[in-house]
């Protein structure tokens, strides 16, 4: 598709999400405005089978119906910023410049009309032409004002625009990372990925908590939790600020080091492995320390890799190895 095209598609799209918000008396804010583009340019299945139901029931779209629908569909949606939000801007801030620009057409007319007046009471003509002048005056202030609130109006959905911005990165951000352990999840570690090329010297360690089960059946899951917080603590204080640290599952974590050969991974996690060993866990309600916790890893190097998948794949057989040989130990593929 041409720019040309795109552009005529992706203006249409506007037109017709404004007559639709118009049509459906829903106001149009950039939340409402982002989720009824995304219907109209059918974008998202779940999203139109939403609001289609909605409508098909003939009640009215409350604002919490669309902000749920922003929160679910829309706040993820890769783009938004430039499909949705930026036209959306553009048409904005050209609104904006035309209600000034009116706005201060009106300040002149009314300066001339002061001048008139002026005029008129020094030669005390009739006061049909006062009165006159006296609605016109009246009218374009009345104007001006009208103007002005509306200009106030959109410097406000501008505002909002701005805090959506915002918003929807940090939602972004969060989608990356595990709630638990504010390590990347599977999804962040793919993103990282891609900045990072297999053409340099990268190693990768798969780490396994050793009998976890057993933590879990003896002090329960909220204990269990905190262990798998503290673990993540422990790994991310051994490892560099460009490496990746990822919760990989539940008590699973792969950490990518950048630019590192196997033998400095190997030295790290050892480190790593040898610290998780001396954490010390106390119960605070029992005041009782947990058991030593220990894990087990696996560390590969991406040589002839072209997947990172393959590189993952060849920790996890180490690590496999590593519970074999009695666990609490380190090896490498
Ligand atoms: P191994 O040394 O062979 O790794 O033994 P293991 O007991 O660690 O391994 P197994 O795979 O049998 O059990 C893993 C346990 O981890 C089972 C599951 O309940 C627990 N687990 C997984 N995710 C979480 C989590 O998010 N929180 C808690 N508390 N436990 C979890
Ligand atoms: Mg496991
Ligand atoms: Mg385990």
């Amino acid at each position: 598709m041409s720019f040309e095209d795109e552009y005529q598609v992706t203006s249409e799209f506007s037109d017709r999400t404004n007559d639709f918000l118009s049509s459906h008396l829903i106001s149009p804010t950039p939340v409402n405005y982002s989720v009824i583009y995304l219907h109209i340019s059918n974008e998202n299945e779940m999203l139109s089978a939403a609001i289609n139901k909605k409508l098909k029931q003939g009640v009215l779209i409350t604002a919490d119906f669309m902000a749920d629908l922003f929160e679910r569909y829309v706040s993820l949606t890769e783009q938004i910023e430039n499909t949705v939000l930026a036209p959306f801007e553009k048409t904005l801030s050209k609104t904006l410049e035309q209600i000034t620009k009116q706005v201060s057409n009106e300040d002149k007319a009314a300066i001339n009309l002061e001048k008139l007046d002026k005029i008129l009471a020094k030669t005390k003509t009739t006061t049909s032409m006062d009165n006159i002048v006296s609605y016109l005056f009246n009218t374009i202030n009345s104007t001006k004002a009208q103007h002005e609130e509306l200009s106030q109006k959109l410097t406000t959905t501008q505002q909002e625009i701005n805090q959506l911005k915002d918003k929807l990165a940090s939602s972004r951000q969060e989608a990356l990372v595990d709630s638990l352990t504010g390590l990347l999840n599977r999804r962040g570690c793919d993103e990282k990925l891609q900045n990072l090329s297999h053409a340099d010297t990268h190693s990768s360690l798969a780490i396994d908590i050793d009998h976890f089960k057993k933590v879990n059946d003896t002090f329960g899951h909220f204990i269990g939790d905190k262990v798998i917080q503290r673990i993540a603590k422990t790994i991310q204080s051994h490892i560099g600020e460009q490496d990746l640290a990822v919760r990989f599952g539940g008590e699973e974590f792969v950490v990518v080091m950048t630019n590192t050969p196997l033998a400095e991974a190997k030295n790290i996690a050892e480190k790593i492995r040898i610290g998780i060993s001396k954490m010390r866990l106390k119960q605070r309600d029992t005041n009782t320390f947990l058991p030593p916790i220990s894990v087990s890893i696996g560390i590969a190097q991406n040589d002839n890799i072209s997947e990172w998948t393959t590189l993952f794949e060849q920790a996890d057989t180490a690590l496999y190895q590593a519970k074999n040989s009695g666990r609490n130990c380190c090896i490498c593929a």
